[in-house]
């Protein structure tokens, strides 16, 4: 049986080239599930993985990217699953060291699956996908630490993408007082209605630091940004606060130091989703049934075809695109 695919091929000169094969089933990878493809969506990962040389990302060639997927188990050799059963896979490596979900096909290994659950379509697991997990578990990381809304704001950055968009959900349905900084000046309305009663500016708080403290401001932060962003709102978290580290849209470097952490007892903690145990991802996936309300989830999607998937890799590095773009890999 022929799949469609979008293939990434490298010649020898190591340039590459994207587009949409046939390919026979007999190529996937051998893993034991093998999934009907319904959605996946574009993540910044899918861009760096696109991008000539896949970032340092992808291993070998030909590559099908798409860091995740759900839809509908064709076959599983594993207890775990059988045929009929709505699956869900982010991180592991997926779309990067393997075979991802640009594809109407896939073979995986069920260590990677989380049942979709209760509450939940493949479309809007897939709206929500790797970046709201994501969210999702950096909201857990920092309720741990003691992130209330009586403590007052949060702040996220990045806020205009994938991550920040569904934080912004979540945090507003849980009543949460929420500063969003964008550097997309005509989106501020999105922003409003996301549930940020506060927008920031990207240029006046993506400066390099000249004091370790500034006013204490945020109880807490949510930052997709990285570097010099994150060096500065260290320095504005309120006494106690915490910040949750996901991303370097902005830079993977950080200047700071330990004066925010000893003189305002803060911490920074980093959020991978990609290696995340089961278990966390199956509460965290239950908190997102709770607490995401489905029905925003529309003014944030834009949806694709596989065509133009390679355009928007492009543009998702270069910070331009909005909330999340969905794929269906259905009637291809
Ligand atoms: P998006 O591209 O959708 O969002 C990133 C946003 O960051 C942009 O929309 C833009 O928002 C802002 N931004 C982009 N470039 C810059 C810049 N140069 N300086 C400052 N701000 C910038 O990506 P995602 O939301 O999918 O991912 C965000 C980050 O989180 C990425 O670095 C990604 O790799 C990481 N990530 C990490 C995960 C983990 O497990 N740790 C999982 C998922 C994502 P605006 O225009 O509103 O300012």
């Amino acid at each position: 049986m022929n799949i469609k695919a979008l293939v990434i091929e490298e010649d020898t000169n190591k340039n590459s080239k994207i587009s949409i094969k046939n390919i026979d089933q007999e190529q996937l990878p051998k893993e034991n599930v093998t999934v009907n493809v319904e959605y996946s969506t574009l993540n910044y990962k899918d861009g760096l993985c696109m991008s000539p040389g896949g970032a340092g990302l992808v291993r070998s060639y030909p590559h099908i990217p798409g860091i995740d997927m759900s839809g509908t188990v064709e076959s599983s050799e594993d207890d775990r699953y059988k045929a009929g059963d709505k699956v869900i896979l982010t991180g592991w490596k997926y779309g990067e060291k393997h075979w991802g979900g640009y594809t109407q096909k896939t073979n995986v290994n069920a260590d990677w699956l989380v049942p979709v659950p209760k509450g939940l379509s493949t479309k809007n697991a897939m709206i929500i996908g790797t970046a709201g997990l994501t969210s999702m578990l950096s909201i857990i990381a920092l309720e741990k630490l003691g992130l209330r809304k009586e403590n007052g704001p949060v702040l996220v950055t990045g806020a205009t993408g994938g991550v920040g968009s569904i934080a912004l959900i979540i945090l507003s349905n849980l009543g949460y007082d929420i500063a969003a900084v964008t550097g997309k000046k005509d989106n501020h309305d999105y922003l409003k209605e996301l549930g940020a009663q506060t927008i920031i500016d990207r240029d006046d708080i993506n400066s390099i630091i000249h004091k370790p403290l500034e006013s204490e401001m945020w109880s807490g932060c949510i930052d997709s940004v990285g570097g010099n962003m994150l060096s500065r709102i260290l320095g504005q978290i309120k006494y106690g606060g915490s910040l949750a580290a996901v991303g370097l849209a902005g830079g993977a470097k950080i200047s700071t130091s330990v004066i925010p952490f000893l003189l305002r007892s803060i911490n920074l903690i980093g959020i991978d989703s990609v290696m995340m145990p089961y278990q966390n991802r199956i509460n965290a996936w239950d908190r997102i049934v709770k607490d995401v309300p489905m029905e925003k989830l529309d003014k944030i999607t834009t949806t694709a075809s596989l065509e133009q998937i390679p355009e928007l890799g492009k543009d998702i590095i270069k910070g331009k695109i909005k909330g999340r773009v969905l794929v269906n890999l259905m009637n291809l």
